[in-house]
């Protein structure tokens, strides 16, 4: 077993019941303070921990680390490439120094003045240089709401949709860390009363409710991963809000896709929760009819029980929950994606990033969009500070929020929050 999964253990940083950040977590980041970093961190409670400087004590002496220096970085890639093995190891050694049991850590006012932060006194930057980025379109209850409204309700799953899991590549470059405000996109539409299109700030501007994994071991180019050698790829876990653009979406997208109706602004979480910390969370994901091609199946439980939020904040006003959906409700899960990204020789690398697609549940309540809470914008979302809407408005802010929990821990992210600003 993992030691930092212990559920039994308790740290000597205090850290509060309803916490994302309990012993048991240990996620990654990269942070700064007004005097110190970028450097690597790590969160416990509200305190974050430098690991360059848990390092330049000597605490992960006898840990196969190449150098003390891959905590001195502005990303994760360097650390995340050193392998399972290693930052695996790493976890366990924070556990061990933060265990209440560990009076001697305790007691090392070096440790506690140089490593540890207030967390509202640090600033979390990127975690990592996200090499390439995939976006898949992994929830069946998101693509049947959207082929029904915009295709025919009977047939709302195009053909290929049960048989591999539908995807396309992304930008890289405009995935940006929680806290990053972005302004409406400008572009294309085509207004349904007009025969010809027009340039102006999108009118629909919508969130898409995902989650992302981090690659940590690079392939070789026409290799494959099996479903089976998948977890060992995926380092960990963050909350992806892909901002969308409908209108403009609607205009450009056929034939090849999406485009610059998603590429202006993706905000996620800053730590990274690694896939070990969710262990105790594993779930069976929906069933799969009909039978997948033997390179998709899979054994064992590849899901997660993980609980994601959507909060709608305007101007002014207190901050409303809008969506409530779970990690679990994917059809297609991690181990899949990943065999199916790399089926054809694709060659991946450490902080790739691979999205899920907007994750939708039944009902409206745990809807992870606009587009499907308002229905196209025929029923408008009620706010209680007497406001409506259908998509999202300027100075509006959106707060996602994910987390898994059982009677003894609660495993979460911290959020993802962005501010949408009036077009520039
Ligand atoms: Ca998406």
């Amino acid at each position: 077993m993992i030691k930092a999964n212990n559920p039994d253990r308790k740290s000597w940083i205090p850290v509060s019941k309803d916490s994302d950040f309990p012993i048991q977590n240990i996620p990654f980041g990269i942070f700064k303070t007004h005097t110190t970093g970028p450097a690597v961190g790590s969160r416990i409670g509200n305190t974050v921990i430098n690991l360059a400087e848990v390092a330049n004590q000597g605490y992960f002496d006898g840990l196969k680390l190449p150098d003390k220096t891959v905590f001195q970085k502005s990303r994760l890639n360097e650390f995340i490439g050193l392998g399972k093995s290693v930052t695996n190891a790493v976890r366990d050694r924070i556990a061990e120094l933060f265990d209440e049991k560990n009076t001697d850590a305790k007691n090392d006012k070096e440790l506690i003045s140089q490593a540890l932060h207030d967390a509202d006194d640090v600033e979390m930057l990127m975690p990592v240089e996200v090499g390439d980025y995939t976006d898949f379109y992994s929830s069946e209850e998101h693509a049947r709401n959207v082929g029904t409204m915009f295709r025919d309700p009977d047939n709302a799953l195009l053909p290929n949709w049960k048989h591999l899991p539908v995807g396309y590549h992304g930008r890289s470059s405009s995935i940006v860390v929680s806290g990053t405000n972005i302004h409406r996109p400008k572009g294309q539409t085509k207004p349904a009363d007009s025969d010809q299109p027009v340039f102006g700030p999108c009118k629909l501007f919508d969130f898409e409710l995902e989650m992302a994994f981090v690659t940590g071991k690079k392939t070789g180019l026409g290799e494959s991963v099996t479903t089976g050698e998948a977890e060992n790829h995926i380092f960990g876990l963050v909350l992806f809000n892909d901002l969308s653009a409908r209108d403009i979406q609607k205009w450009e997208y056929q034939p090849l896709g999406p485009f610059l109706a998603k590429s202006f602004g993706s905000v996620i979480s800053p730590w990274i929760v690694t896939l070990e910390a969710f262990e105790p969370f594993r779930t069976d994901g929906p069933q799969q009819k009909p039978e997948v091609m033997d390179y998709l199946k899979f054994q064992g439980k590849k899901s997660y029980d993980i609980t994601l939020d959507v909060f709608l904040q305007p101007e002014n006003s207190q901050e409303h929950r809008v969506c409530r959906s779970n990690f679990k409700y994917l059809y297609w899960n991690m181990a899949q994606q990943l065999a199916h990204q790399t089926v054809n020789g694709c060659n991946i690398n450490v902080g790739d990033m691979y999205a899920s697609g907007t994750i939708s549940g039944p009902e409206r309540e745990s809807f992870g969009s606009m587009l499907e809470i308002s229905w196209k914008g025929t029923n408008p979302l009620k706010l209680p500070n007497g406001e409506e809407r259908k998509f999202i408005q300027d100075n509006d802010s959106i707060i996602m929020r994910g987390f898994a929990q059982n009677d003894k821990i609660r495993i979460g992210f911290g959020e993802s929050r962005t501010k949408i600003l009036p077009a520039k």
